[in-house]
């Protein structure tokens, strides 16, 4: 008999967006010309930059022509990518990073998800709370996490990361084995500055522990007094794995590219205490489950390092930032608290005293703008909404307008 991996059925977030979509449905259906505004889920909307159309379109009649076809190519990604991305993101910065430490992929999504299979089942995993929810439900999969009850798994080592904390997430108070942090956050829009990222690096170290930094919203950050990778900081190398991602960079969620950097002298232990080299177990796993992203792809993706590229993907993320800025500042103005949005294009909105789901109807009802209640990302998030700043400047005018005329 064909069984399922029970793991599954502790599943909870899946809740989130379909009762989001239920909402908004039942609202629009009661005011078909309402013309909603949509500032709720994490997508971009403008264009690529030109110059990854024109290498994407210039890959493609690559492999129009016999004598430039290419048929597989390296699962870890071509070298021209490899070793741009190693000199660009992470030698220009200090952070000594060879090609051989990066593996390209189609997506932060599924490295953030498959990464934890490298690691034993009866690990303790801390996880931030509010959080992306891929790091929760894909240690539930995997067994990691114990049953569901009262908004918490049991396995867990929850990190509540609140006001009182600046957003950062707590240390745990038990010894844990595999960390997730994820600066610029999503959702709240926190960063991480060099002191606080040393601690965590610290503790790594101390603990034997691993960190997972996912830095896919590495390119909002417009502080220079802030990191950019884990690997600025001294002796990340040895206990962390960071994951960057072209999708916000540079409009990629549709084209899909991203890239995990496994550092070669990062180690995982056996039940022995020998210590494993992370980078051939990682390299192990991608060769064999994964057959590498598409050529005119990765080609568009290394544009994005180019003089062009570089000035093009500044403009686009700017564009996002002003429609942040844009945010904040009217919700500064009506006299919320919020966080975000300086250096990220989230912002994570204090409902004052009203309940998450209750303020996301209050914004559907009187302004039709959605937005995404904090629950959705872990009981931490009671209490806060996120709004996003991914749409088109007008639209976020727009929606701001009216949601002053709603709560103003
Ligand atoms: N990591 C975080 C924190 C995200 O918010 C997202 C997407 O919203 C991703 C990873 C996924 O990125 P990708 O499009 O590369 O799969």
């Amino acid at each position: 008999m064909i069984r399922i991996n029970e793991n599954y059925r502790k599943l909870q977030s899946s809740y989130l967006f379909s009762e989001i979509a239920k909402r908004v449905a039942a609202f629009q259906e009661a005011n078909p010309d309402m013309d909603i505004i949509k500032l709720g889920i994490g997508d971009v909307t403008r264009p690529l930059p030109e110059a990854c159309i024109q290498a994407f379109h210039a890959g493609v009649d690559e492999l129009a022509a016999g004598p430039s076809f290419k048929g597989y190519g390296p699962e870890q990604g071509y070298p021209f990518l490899r070793e741009t991305i190693a000199a660009h993101d992470f030698q220009a910065r200090n952070a000594d990073i060879d090609p051989g430490e990066i593996f390209v992929s189609d997506g932060s999504k599924c490295d953030t998800a498959n990464i934890q299979e490298l690691f034993a089942t009866d690990i303790k995993v801390a996880i931030p709370d509010p959080v992306y929810p891929v790091y929760l439900d894909t240690n539930v999969m995997a067994g990691r996490t114990g049953v569901y009850k009262d908004g918490r798994y049991g396995g867990v080592v929850y990190m509540p990361s609140m006001a009182d904390n600046g957003f950062l997430p707590a240390f745990p108070e038990e010894p844990v084995d595999l960390i997730y942090l994820c600066f610029p956050n999503n959702p709240t829009g926190a960063t991480i500055g060099r002191d606080a990222l040393s601690q965590w690096v610290a503790f790594a170290r101390d603990n034997k522990a691993l960190i997972l930094f996912d830095a896919a919203y590495e390119s909002f950050i417009r502080d220079d007094a802030l990191p950019h990778s884990i690997y600025e900081i001294e002796g990340a190398k040895e206990v962390a794995v960071e994951f960057r991602s072209f999708s916000k960079t540079a409009g990629f969620t549709g084209t899909r590219c991203a890239y995990t950097v496994v550092p070669k002298v990062c180690r995982a232990y056996d039940s022995d205490g020998a210590a494993h080299d992370l980078n051939a177990l990682w390299n192990r796993r991608h060769t064999t489950k994964f057959n590498g992203v598409s050529y005119p792809v990765q080609k568009a993706a290394a544009a994005v390092y180019s003089p062009e590229g570089q000035a093009q993907t500044k403009a686009l993320v700017d564009y996002y930032l002003k429609n942040a800025a844009l945010i904040r500042e009217r919700i500064t103005n009506l006299g919320y608290d919020h966080i975000g949005g300086e250096n990220s294009p989230y912002i994570w909105v204090n409902t004052g005293g009203r309940n998450a789901w209750d303020f996301f109807d209050l914004l559907l009802h009187q302004a039709g703008v959605v937005c995404t209640p904090g629950p959705g990302f872990g009981r931490c998030g009671e209490g806060y909404v996120r709004i996003s700043a991914f749409n088109d400047h007008d639209k976020v005018e727009a929606a701001m307008d009216r949601i002053g005329k709603a709560i103003g």
